[in-house]
């Protein structure tokens, strides 16, 4: 007798689950320990093994064709980044940010910088909880906003216990120099080596003032492009300091996926 289909559902979910927080806890691993991506393990094991880039053979345009758990890549309707215009008024934010300091490690895992942050810091997203996990850098920035990208922006990374995700998008314009950004960029170990440690970190001071964000539904923006991901751009932005710009970028000088159609999606702006 053929197994039902909710029966499978549940299994490949509990799968990911399992999957999802093995990543979670093998930071040690640099593969293991990918970007948009803590999601991207939920994809299988073997993706982990998949080496993909942001140029050439391996570059985005040929994600979806490096492995079959990224075909979501080439064949998804709901893909990320996306160049954010049009949006349409959507009411109250509903989004409550309750992130506080506590220690963090700091890993470069060959496709970015990722902090890595302790427990107890979340989010609560139309009445849903995520938890906040880790969040990283992306330069030039991954979303735009009427074709324009900033020269950076940070990825704050946040998952439910059904493994759905919900990332937060801040967008770094060059400025005055940004203290936190400093602490992380100096405990930035090479590639490989041990993570770096910052003690009582508060990603706080990574928020603009103003709450005001984009809405809308998509993906992961590395392989395999799981369209699990609801998307909060925040529409104000923080300062960093040129120097601090070129600092990133000489370790990441395109680490950015090209924008994606956005299909029958409908970016909301919410307040
Ligand atoms: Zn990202």
């Amino acid at each position: 007798m053929p197994r039902p289909r909710t029966t499978c559902a549940i299994f490949a979910t509990f799968l990911i689950a399992v999957a999802f927080l093995a990543c979670q806890t093998d930071t040690a691993d640099d593969a293991a320990a990918e970007a948009d991506m803590d999601a991207e393990h939920e994809e299988s094991a073997e993706s982990h093994e998949v080496h993909w880039s942001y140029e050439g053979d391996t570059g985005p345009a040929m994600w979806g064709s490096l492995d079959p758990s990224f075909a979501a890549c080439d064949d998804g309707t709901r893909q990320s980044p996306v160049d954010i215009a049009g949006a349409v008024d959507g009411g109250e934010g509903e989004l409550e940010i309750r992130w506080q300091a506590g220690d963090a490690e700091v890993i470069d895992n060959g496709h970015t910088i990722v902090v890595n942050v302790a427990e107890g810091s979340a989010i609560s997203l139309e009445g849903r909880e995520f938890a906040l996990l880790q969040f990283h850098f992306h330069h030039p920035s991954e979303h735009t906003v009427e074709g324009s990208a900033a020269p950076i922006d940070i990825h704050f990374v946040h998952a439910a216990g059904e493994g759905d995700l919900a990332v937060i998008g801040v967008f770094l314009e060059a400025g005055e120099a940004d203290p936190t950004i400093q602490s992380i960029w100096d405990a930035i170990p090479p590639v490989g080596e041990s993570p770096g440690a910052l003690a009582a970190l508060d990603p706080r001071a990574l928020l603009p003032e103003g709450g005001s964000h984009y809405r809308y539904p998509g993906s992961l923006t590395t392989p395999g492009c799981s369209e699990i991901v609801s998307w909060v751009v925040m529409t104000d932005s923080i300062a960093v300091s040129q120097e601090q710009i070129d600092a990133f970028a000489a370790i990441y000088p395109m680490n950015a996926r090209p924008v994606q159609p956005l299909n029958e999606r409908t970016i909301e702006l919410r307040q």
